[in-house]
């Protein structure tokens, strides 16, 4: 069993905390994804798993070793970063079996091992290429196969499709989950790409200001997000936070009284929010619909601008005075609906998927 436990780790750099009372379970084959924006901690996390980063407090156990204070070759994880760090002077065949050099592994059986891994990766016909002849899709598989051959205990990922153009990340992004289910190995993935982090993983930590926010499927993250960060991270494009009271009656008022903004929750879902007198709605923006003629208990807007995207199209709506207190909503709608510029436009909640939280803490109201 090769499991990953983080029991309180903290960093510190001088007065800086790069991340703090981090608790983390990751299970034997387990893919885990650390998320977040720029400089909430998800390298600090990682590196202090691979024993690049010394923390300041707490431990690290991977499978039964407490491996805190043990030098990062002999924790046997494999890391694979976002420059690739290949060996120039090397080509393919040297780059991936070099761990197995190291190692003092018998050359025969080296060569086998580095077959086999370039089938694997179906890179085999480049294992006598230089790696300045290769493309950045390429150089990846290299590193993968450098970090793979030598079957690690645990895979360490740092950003690792950020170089690649869209359409190669998105094959790449299948292939390491192939890759990763096959070999079974524990794998903990940094990325602030959620669309990323929710195609790949069965885990997700979602993290923020050196904290975990989440902890959860990537289902969980999405559909009951802990809090206003997580539901604000998670989803494209971003949910809609409105500052609303709600009333006797289950009406929600945006707080800054803007002009037509006020809908009648009426599926229940008032009770949730009837200890707050102000709380903060979110909306995403698939859950509302469009309508251009007038309707009972529906939000009127104008469109400010339409983004077509094929099937769908994003419409940003104005509602309120522009001049004055006004809310300006993210919704998206099929394209069949026309959305047009400086029109009025109605718009319905699927009030069953609206989520409310605390005007305060940013926690989530059940
Ligand atoms: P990014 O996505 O931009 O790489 P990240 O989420 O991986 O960001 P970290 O690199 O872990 O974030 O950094 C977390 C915090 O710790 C940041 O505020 C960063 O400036 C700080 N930090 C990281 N390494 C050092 C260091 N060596 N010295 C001082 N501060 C550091």
């Amino acid at each position: 069993m090769v499991n990953v436990e983080y029991d309180s780790v903290e960093k510190r750099y001088g007065e800086t905390i790069a991340v703090e009372d981090i608790n983390l379970s990751v299970a034997d084959g387990e893919f885990a994804i650390l998320l977040g924006p720029s400089g909430c901690g998800k390298t600090t996390t990682l590196r202090c798993l691979a024993g690049l980063t010394e923390p300041t407090s707490g431990t690290i156990t991977l499978g039964d070793y407490d491996v805190t204070d043990v030098h990062p070759k002999n924790r046997n994880a494999a890391m694979v970063f976002q420059n690739f760090a290949l060996y120039p002077h090397m080509n393919v065949r040297e780059n991936i079996g070099y761990p197995l050099k190291v190692a003092g592994v018998d050359g025969d059986v080296r060569a086998e091992r580095v077959q086999e891994v370039a089938e694997m990766l179906e890179i085999p016909e480049l294992l006598d290429r230089d790696i300045d002849n290769l493309s950045g899709g390429q150089q990846q598989r290299v590193a993968l196969g450098r970090a793979i051959i030598r079957r690690p205990s645990v895979f360490l990922m740092d950003e690792p499709l950020a170089n690649l153009d869209a359409k190669l990340k998105m094959s790449m992004r299948s292939r390491i989950k192939v890759l990763q289910r096959e070999l079974g190995i524990t794998t903990l993935y940094v990325t602030h790409d959620q669309e990323e982090a929710m195609s790949l993983g069965d885990k997700l930590i979602v993290m923020d200001q050196g904290h975990i926010q989440q902890i959860g499927s990537p289902d969980e993250v999405y559909h009951e997000p802990e809090n206003r960060f997580v539901a604000g991270f998670i989803g494209s494009p971003s949910m809609n936070f409105i500052d609303v009271t709600i009333d006797d009656s289950g009406t929600v008022r945006s707080t800054d009284a803007v002009d037509g903004l006020e809908y009648r929750l009426e599926s229940g879902v008032a009770d949730r929010y009837s200890d707050h007198d102000e709380f903060i709605l979110g909306i995403r923006p698939q859950y509302f619909s469009v309508h251009t003629e007038p309707m009972d208990n529906a939000i009127r807007g104008q469109v400010k601008v339409t983004e077509p995207q094929g099937d769908d199209q994003i419409v940003d709506v104005l509602v309120g005075d522009e001049d004055g207190s006004h809310v300006e909503l993210t919704v998206k709608a099929p394209s069949t609906v026309e959305a047009v510029r400086t029109e009025e436009i109605w718009l319905t909640v699927d009030d069953t998927l609206v989520h409310g939280f605390d005007a305060q803490s940013g926690s989530r109201i059940d």
